[in-house]
């Protein structure tokens, strides 16, 4: 066997690709599979973002672009930024990286080494805990409670932050669950983070657009007093419907305590991607400055699904669903069928061409519960509820 190193044997998955490659198998077979596993907008990516894309292929645009982002992308994600959070954040503050997930490996990178903690949401990404046990910190589950409405909860936060924390993880609207903290609760937050210097913030914002009900998000970059040790995940992955084209933002810290973080992360560019492919990047503008119909459209469709999904999820026997605020999951609680999620979530997709993620893949807070993402035509989430209260039925 050739060595490697431990860090690479700690890394952890994001069961929801395993599910995928499952569903698919399992279809490829002949069976008929819902798939209500995948995080991803089942909508194409709007036809003048891909045409922004060809135009800046048959343009010539084929090269590198500066490893931080075309000056262009991150101008627009800085009108966006504006337009969205009202907070006027300068370019040289923003960076372009492929996908949302390359923020995350950064700034946990950054800050994660043995001896050193990192908060992170369970349940919450998985991909969180995975990278934070990669570098050999400590992770350091913070609870986010069914009873709370799936928000975080700043006294159970604050509570946990001990002087050998560095980082603070925070995702609202959250994957898994669909919830969303409110802006009381993280104002309180952001004062008892004063009281904490040492540390700082990834607040993981991909999904903050996707809310309903008049929700608002709120964006941790609103609150200035802790912008020098703030780090803003965000993405055009889910918004605009496009996962494929790998294409995320973050805005980093400015001001003297934080400000050398940006040019570590570009370094970081430099030495593993370069940059992020120059087409994407023109489609990437275009997505900011483009129509908003079909993002509001795409919208609609997912309130519509929710409504359905959390009604039907309600009327089936031992599962109770309180209705998700954001992003285009629901968390339902299992815990009254007597099943374990996880075997639930394989017996579903295995006996009921039902595909689906089990709580546990999300942390340990996360027994009792699976994840519906809703991603999928009003027909197919009817005929997969109905699948399921068949099978809780039949296996009663
Ligand atoms: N953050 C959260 C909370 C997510 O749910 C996801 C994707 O599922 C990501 C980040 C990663 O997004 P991307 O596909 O752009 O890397």
């Amino acid at each position: 066997m050739i060595h490697t190193i431990p860090a690479f044997d700690r890394l952890g998955e994001e069961n929801a690709f395993a599910v995928l490659a499952r569903a698919t198998a399992l279809a490829g077979q002949g069976r008929d599979i819902v798939n209500l596993g995948i995080g991803q907008p089942d909508f194409r990516t709007p036809e003048h973002i891909v045409e922004a894309a060809i135009k800046a292929l048959r343009d010539g645009h084929h090269g590198y672009t500066p490893a931080t982002g075309l000056a262009a992308t991150r101008e627009a994600v800085v009108r966006r930024t504006l337009a969205t959070t009202g907070v006027e954040v300068s370019p040289d503050n923003v960076m372009i990286l492929p996908g949302g997930k390359p923020t995350m490996f950064a700034a946990i990178l950054m800050f994660g080494e043995a001896g050193a903690d990192i908060l992170y949401p369970d349940p919450g990404f998985p991909i969180y805990r995975s990278m934070i046990e990669f570098t050999g910190a400590r992770p350091v589950p913070v609870p986010i409670r069914e009873e709370n409405g799936f928000a975080f909860s700043a006294d159970e936060t604050l509570a946990l932050i001990t002087p050998t924390t560095r980082l603070l993880i925070l995702n609202s609207p959250a994957n898994p669950t669909g919830g969303v903290t409110p802006r009381t609760e993280i104002e309180k937050l952001v004062k008892g983070l004063e009281r904490h210097p040492h540390v700082a913030i990834l607040s993981d914002e991909i999904y903050d657009v996707m809310t309903y009900d008049g929700e608002r998000h709120c964006s941790l970059l609103t609150f200035p007093e802790i912008r020098d040790r703030l780090i803003v995940l965000n993405g055009w992955s889910k918004t605009w419907a496009m996962t494929g084209w790998r294409m995320g933002w973050s805005i980093w810290p400015n001001g003297d305590k934080g400000a050398h973080l940006y040019d570590k992360v570009r370094k970081l560019a430099v030495n593993c991607w370069s940059c992020v492919n120059a087409p994407s990047q023109y489609a990437g503008i275009a997505a900011i400055d483009g129509p908003q119909d079909e993002v509001a459209a795409m919208m609609r469709a997912f309130d519509r699904r929710r409504k359905l999904v959390v009604e039907g999820l309600n009327a089936l026997p031992g599962i109770s669903c309180i209705t998700p605020k954001g992003a285009f999951y629901a968390f339902p609680n299992i815990s009254g069928t007597g099943w374990k999620a996880k075997k639930l979530a394989s017996a579903l997709l295995e006996e009921a061409g039902v595909a689906l993620i089990g709580g546990p893949d999300f942390g340990v807070l996360g027994e009792g519960y699976m994840r519906l993402s809703y991603a999928n035509s009003e027909d197919n989430i009817a005929r997969a509820l109905q699948r399921i209260g068949d099978f809780l039925i039949a296996n009663a």
